[in-house]
């Protein structure tokens, strides 16, 4: 049986979250540090110490690493309250791209790169980035990635250029997908690599000017130029990165729907209240049938993300993959969620795309959800070819 129930511990825990986010967190979103390339690194300190006071920082991590070891279900309350405020997530250490590299090094990590690479995340003292997409080769179909890594038996030579690689600038763990060339060493193939920012050959060549800016120092393009890693800089396994790839994005992609339902509703309660006292014709704006409507469906949508997301959870908190349904879950939540905010935009009229109100920034912000961690296409493109099988 699917159980509804939100434990009693849970619910004040939510609600401790909702508060602190609400109270604490909200106010910054009118920093100047939350800039056209996101939270600057300044602010996003502030904020974690913020997070840190109240042990509201990292929750989510395995409790032999200093987290509670939540489960994908109690992510899911804690995130959306989390994601009342773009910020908040920032705050509380489990925004992507870190959220999901967490769970990634976590699981594949040896105790070393736990010590160097992953411990430091956790504590919220430095950032990690995925570096994966490329401007001609990996994106969509990651099989098509062109950086590639030669291996003298030695040492690892990288070469090749990414984009959108969020938190380029400033991030301290990098892991890296190149493509190992044949070699008498090790099996070839897509490999990931662990690496510290700033090491010789890792070339930024400037953050991307994009129409989000929740995360945090925005999106890099990134040259690698015969970046040079010892064999200890492997990740995981030769020839196993698409694997890891989806380990990583079957449950991040899930916290993404998460932390935008939060989003979504305070989007829809800033409508509801300006509906209640915006009159036109005689009457609050929410008396006629047309505005109602839209709240409605609003509603009605987050209902059923939240019914969705906490399905995917379910499976996943039994030990199932669940990638079949998370891909659901990405697909719908960030179609329907970026409708949501669509609709809290014409519910506000012509102040819903001004700065007035935050739903502006929700409704920019959102719009990348519908593409990153497989945009909406390509999750139709898996589900498709799987219920044709
Ligand atoms: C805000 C943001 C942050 C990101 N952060 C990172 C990051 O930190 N690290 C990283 O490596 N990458 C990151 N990305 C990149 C992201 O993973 C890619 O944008 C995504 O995988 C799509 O690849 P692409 O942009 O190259 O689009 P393309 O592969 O060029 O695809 C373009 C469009 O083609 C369509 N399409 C593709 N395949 C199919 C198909 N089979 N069927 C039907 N339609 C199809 C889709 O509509 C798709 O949107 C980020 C992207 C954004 C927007």
């Amino acid at each position: 049986m699917i159980d509804f129930e939100i434990p009693a511990d849970l619910a004040a825990e939510r609600d401790r979250v909702r508060r602190f986010v609400i109270e604490r967190i909200v106010p910054f979103e009118r920093d100047p540090r939350l800039t056209q390339h996101g939270p600057t690194d300044e602010l996003r300190q502030e904020l974690v110490e913020l997070a840190r006071a109240e042990q509201l920082l990292t929750v989510q991590a395995p409790v032999e690493l200093g987290g509670r070891g939540l489960t994908h279900a109690e992510q899911a309350v804690l995130y959306e309250a989390a994601g009342w405020s773009t910020l908040g997530p920032v705050a509380m250490n489990c925004a992507a791209p870190d959220e999901g590299n967490m769970y990634l090094l976590s699981k594949i990590a040896n105790p070393e790169q736990v010590q160097r690479f992953l411990a430091p995340v956790i504590a919220g003292h430095q950032r990690s980035v995925f570096a994966m997409t490329e401007p001609d080769g990996a994106g969509s179909d990651p099989a098509q990635l062109a950086t590639e890594a030669t291996f003298d038996g030695e040492n690892f030579t990288i070469n090749g250029r990414k984009w959108l690689i969020t938190g380029a600038n400033g991030a301290k763990t990098w892991i890296i997908m190149a493509r190992l060339a044949p070699n008498p060493h090790l099996p070839e193939g897509p490999t990931l690599f662990l690496t510290e920012g700033g090491t010789p050959g890792i070339v930024i060549e400037r953050t991307m000017n994009t129409m989000d800016r929740n995360y945090v120092a925005g999106h890099g393009v990134v040259r690698f130029e015969n970046l040079t890693l010892p064999k200890a800089a492997l990740l995981g396994e030769a020839g196993q990165a698409l694997r890891y790839a989806q380990l990583r994005l079957a449950p991040a992609r899930l916290t993404h729907c998460m932390r935008w339902l939060g989003a979504a509703e305070r989007a829809q309660s800033i409508a509801i209240a300006h509906a209640k006292t915006r009159t036109a014709f005689g009457k609050p704006i929410g008396e006629h049938q047309g505005v109602s409507f839209l709240l409605a469906d609003n509603e009605i949508a987050l209902h059923q993300c939240r019914l969705t997301i906490w399905h995917a959870c379910w499976l996943m908190d039994r030990g199932e993959k669940a990638r079949h349904e998370s891909s659901i879950a990405k697909a719908y939540v960030s179609e329907e969620l970026f409708k949501v905010a669509d609709r809290c935009v014409q519910v506000l009229g012509g102040i819903g795309i001004s700065d007035e109100t935050v739903v502006e920034m929700i409704f920019r912000d959102m719009r990348a959800f519908r593409l990153y961690d497989g945009p909406t296409e390509v999750h139709k493109y898996a589900i498709g070819r799987k219920i044709l099988r």
